[in-house]
């Protein structure tokens, strides 16, 4: 899915679940530095309603816990709010036809 930058992502498939929030089917996860690949504990940011969610040990979703939101770098939480606005860009988008 494109979200309007010009980058090559790095796309790993994740166990086929539903959004604990929206319940979209997901199955995959991009990274948006390049080169981290989807591993347990990582936030993610839902596609279709961009909750901020995070693997758990086995890899399935979960809404993130604020606390370990928190305790992300920066760097991260700049990815992460980044990828959400325009998740939340694409809706606005979309609801005004
Ligand atoms: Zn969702």
């Amino acid at each position: 899915m494109l979200l309007g930058v010009n980058k090559i992502f790095l796309t790993k498939r994740v166990p086929l679940q539903r959004c604990p929030t929206c319940d979209t089917l997901l199955d995959a996860a991009t990274s948006v530095n390049h080169t981290h690949d989807a591993k347990p504990k990582d936030a993610t940011v839902c596609i279709n309603c961009g909750n901020i969610l995070q693997f758990d040990g086995e890899m399935n979703l979960k809404v993130v816990d604020v606390n370990e939101l928190k305790a992300q770098p920066p760097e991260v939480l700049q990815a992460i709010f980044e990828v959400q606005q325009a998740v939340f860009q694409r809706i606005i988008e979309r609801a005004n036809g």
